[in-house]
């Protein structure tokens, strides 16, 4: 079945209730039915006959069908069991697409990328998320981007709002940073309810994350480099120094934050949202120094 069969409203519906499948909400089902927004997310994964995709939840195969035109193989990893015997019908004129079941987030990724992918030096992630194991997932990719840096999400609106986010926003972040320190976002578009059946209570939109071949800023230790972000953003209505003394300094003591900050170049009044990755990164050295002097 090609996907311009399946990427209808009507046409999902018929092909799950021919399987007598009613969508789970527990499991983040809402199959894009718009074929306009499979267009666009397959030309932001850059693909060719030369990559190898992996695809998270592939639901009824709309996304799957139109990677499997473009892309040399296509992995698919489903969870639910009862959509199986629908992917083998509607996937069956697509004989790259290999359709996995299991949890993703249980796979032994090594191993799955030993098996799957060997052999194939292009490599891109493209799902359609279910939002309830987004960030998991989001950090799960981040880990294994030596196997697979490309990925092309699509997420709830206000997640990628967030991990696109520059300094100064609103929705600039712990979550901003912690994957702009690997990776470079693009907020490729916003996609409406509509686009799905059924329809979700939140929009979409889709970014691509690229992983960058080294973090952003140099740091001395990532783990010190994200207790002193979450301890900055602790409460972001207050100032970083305020948040570094209640959160991060031992005892609490004032001058101390202080002096760190001084030494970082960083006014003490100014709050955590206003910061850059690299002035993050200039204040990791000096808590550092002080916690190995
Ligand atoms: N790719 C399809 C599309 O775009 O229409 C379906 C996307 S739907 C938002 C998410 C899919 O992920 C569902 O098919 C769901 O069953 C599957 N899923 C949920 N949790 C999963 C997990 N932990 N591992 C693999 N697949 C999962």
């Amino acid at each position: 079945m090609t996907e311009k069969e399946i990427a209808s409203p009507a046409q999902t519906r018929a092909i799950l209730s021919a399987h007598g499948v009613v969508p789970k909400k527990s499991l983040g089902q809402n199959f894009l039915v718009d074929r306009r927004v499979l267009e666009r997310i397959v030309a932001a994964a850059e693909l060719d006959g030369e990559t190898a995709v992996l695809e998270i939840g592939p639901g009824v195969g709309a996304l799957t069908a139109c990677l499997a035109r473009v892309a040399g193989k296509v992995v698919a990893v489903e969870l639910d069991q009862r959509l199986l015997p629908v992917l083998a019908e509607t996937l069956a004129p697509y004989p790259q697409v290999t359709v996995v079941h299991g949890d993703f987030l249980a796979l032994d990724l090594p191993a799955f990328f030993a098996e799957h992918f060997a052999g194939w030096a292009k490599r891109a992630v493209v799902a359609n998320l279910p939002y309830y194991v987004t960030t998991p997932i989001l950090f799960t990719l981040i880990e294994a981007r030596d196997e697979v840096p490309l990925f092309v999400l699509m997420v709830q609106k206000e997640v990628a709002a967030r991990l696109a986010a520059q300094p100064g926003s609103k929705d600039y972040g712990v979550l901003t940073i912690a994957v702009q320190f690997y990776a470079e976002v693009d907020y490729v578009m916003t996609v409406p309810k509509h686009a799905f059946v059924p329809r979700p209570q939140v929009d979409s939109a889709v970014v691509r994350i690229r992983c960058r071949p080294a973090p952003l800023v140099d740091v001395p230790d990532e783990k010190l480099f994200f207790r002193v972000v979450r301890a900055a953003f602790a409460q972001r209505r207050k100032t970083i120094l305020n948040n570094l003394v209640h959160n991060l300094i031992e005892g609490g003591n004032r001058a101390t934050a202080f002096a760190l900050l001084e030494a970082a170049g960083i006014d003490p009044d100014r709050r955590a949202e206003t910061l850059s990755i690299a002035e993050f990164a200039r204040l990791t050295h000096r808590v550092h120094e002080l916690t190995t002097r």
